[in-house]
């Protein structure tokens, strides 16, 4: 394997953990802890995304080599890695759940590739850091599928995330409860390697100004400000309050773009809580995710959210903001002034509500937003939640120059009754009577709307089908997800079935419309 770069300007520039015992702890005034991947038995490579091997300069042979997955399974540590720990908090479901920390992620560095990027490595199910609080360190085979799938789909997609290398089985087993209700099974452990050029989180900031350890807080922030918004140090004045404001509206807005994004794709991210939220506005933790089917806004995946439905479709831009209220409270020990923290606040809503209306608008081929658009918006989106219709294929067959609730035959779930078909006829000639004011050709159109509105996501019916394959051993089906998930919005021969409908066993199967915490 060719060699990588490293450049671990992160531990270089910020306070470590004295304490080097791997022993579970309360870490103080840190920003991470030095600790190594606990081996593993039997690595075998899984998967890896040549797309993201490209990121680090490493081809397919590097890949495939031995030192590969010694490396990347946690067996050996290339020269210049320093693997760590980090530390943080967050707020869990509302509620302030204090120190949390990579519990089962191990940093291994950060490469600088040849185009000068920096990219942080990172095993996920390397075992116990001092931050596993009760639990064991290790990742379950389905949820890494499951995370290595889902960050490369949503790179392809568009959607800012983190990306992920790599996918090893590590040939240990441990006992998981996926619906907690007693029937524990053994699972195969893996490792994800992801990559991010940061995995610094909201959490990152708030467990400094819990502890109202100021100093350790000011340092996190110049540093990610040096590393990811070193742009805004031409502006602005190291160190002022000018420059932190400007950084934090930044990171609000990203957040924004963000949530748009997860809202044009249909994407439910399950657990938005604090110490899930990337501070450079990437998807990042991919737990019990999932994609509408049918498009409901009140859907969640997740079933420990089940009661409140907190993280559910139509809630994430106001959990985000809420989001972005707790990482303005940590931040306030180094502004001291509430008014422009609540503009930059305000501007969250307002941005996320002109980023909406572009959104919905480039999804129905419009080419701008004009007046009564935005009720036109809002009357499809209660259209589709009236009768279940997939999103996916809807906004795909929408596209059509011709259109009647016909065209719509196989995006349904159910048969349209009466009252909604003449609403939806309504609709769809207010609808072509707005497309014709817009000064573009159908062909145009047509392009450009295929272009936003993907036609295959990884479905939630999909990753159980590859999961349940993999744990018999045949990967074939998450490395073809892999390949044609690379092109969501290209038609693609032979591969209908991967762009189809829920089928009506997935409905209400473990996996599928069902996921917990457990992973
Ligand atoms: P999550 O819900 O995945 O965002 O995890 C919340 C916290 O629990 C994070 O600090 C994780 O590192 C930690 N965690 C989750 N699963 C495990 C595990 N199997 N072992 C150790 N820590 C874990
Ligand atoms: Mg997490």
């Amino acid at each position: 394997m060719k060699s990588l770069n490293f450049d671990n300007r992160f531990i270089r520039d910020l306070p470590a953990d004295p304490i080097k015992e791997n022993s579970r702890r309360q870490v103080h005034k840190a920003c991470y802890s030095f600790v190594e991947p606990t081996k593993v038995s039997a690595p075998s490579l899984l998967s890896f995304s040549k797309d993201a091997a490209n990121l680090l300069d490493l081809d397919s042979d590097d890949c495939n080599s031995e030192t590969f997955l010694n490396t990347f399974s946690g067996n050996a540590l290339l020269d210049g890695m320093q693997p760590y720990a980090m530390c943080y908090g967050g707020h869990q479901f509302g509620n302030w759940a204090g120190q949390l920390g990579d519990g089962r992620a191990i940093n291994l560095g950060e490469v600088k590739n040849q185009s000068g990027d920096y990219w942080a490595l990172q095993l996920k199910g390397a075992g116990p850091t001092p931050y596993s609080r009760t639990a064991d360190g290790l990742a379950v085979l389905r949820s890494s599928i499951r995370e290595y799938l889902c960050s490369e789909a949503m790179h392809h997609l568009g959607v800012p995330t983190t990306r992920a290398l790599s996918l090893i089985n590590t040939g240990e087993q441990v006992m998981r409860d996926i619906m907690y209700d007693g029937n524990a099974a053994y699972e195969p452990c893996t490792v994800v390697c992801r990559l991010s050029p940061s995995f610094v989180r909201f959490g990152s900031f708030q467990i400094f100004s819990a502890r109202n350890e100021h100093e350790q807080l000011k340092q996190l922030a110049d540093v990610t400000i040096k590393h990811h918004f070193a742009h805004l140090l031409e502006q602005f004045e190291e160190s002022s309050t000018e420059l932190y404001l400007a950084w934090l509206n930044e990171v609000c807005q990203r957040t924004v773009s963000m949530i748009v994004d997860w809202m044009r794709v249909g994407f439910v991210h399950g657990v938005m809580n604090t110490d899930n939220m990337s501070i450079l506005g990437l998807t990042i933790d991919y737990g019990p995710y999932g994609w509408l089917d049918d498009f409901n806004p009140e859907w969640t995946p997740n079933t420990t959210d089940s009661q409140h439905r907190r993280y559910r479709y139509g809630q994430q831009a106001n959990v985000a903001l809420w989001n972005c209220y707790q990482l303005a409270n940590a931040l306030y020990p180094l502004i001291e002034q509430t008014e422009p923290l609540e503009a930059i606040l305000n501007e969250f809503q307002s941005s996320y509500q002109n980023q909406w209306l572009a959104m919905m608008a480039s999804k129905l081929g419009l080419e701008n937003v004009e007046e009564g658009d935005q009720e036109l918006f809002e009357r499809l989106e209660t259209l589709l939640a009236q009768t279940e219709t997939d999103m996916t294929l809807f906004y795909r067959l929408l596209a059509n120059d011709e259109l009647s609730v016909d065209t719509f035959e196989n995006a349904y779930y159910q048969t349209p009754e009466n009252d909604y078909i003449e609403a939806m006829t309504n609709w769809l000639s207010d609808y072509s009577l707005r497309r014709e004011l817009d000064d573009i050709d159908n062909q145009t159109r047509f392009n450009n709307m295929n272009a936003v509105n993907p036609l295959y996501v990884f479905r939630n019916y999909l990753a159980q089908q590859a999961i349940d394959k993999a744990e018999q051993g045949d990967m074939s089906m998450v490395n073809e997800l892999l390949e044609v998930l690379k092109k969501p919005y290209t038609e693609q021969s032979g591969k209908q079935h991967l762009a189809a409908k829920r089928p009506d066993w997935a409905r209400t199967k473990v996996g599928c419309s069902m996921l917990s915490c457990s992973s």
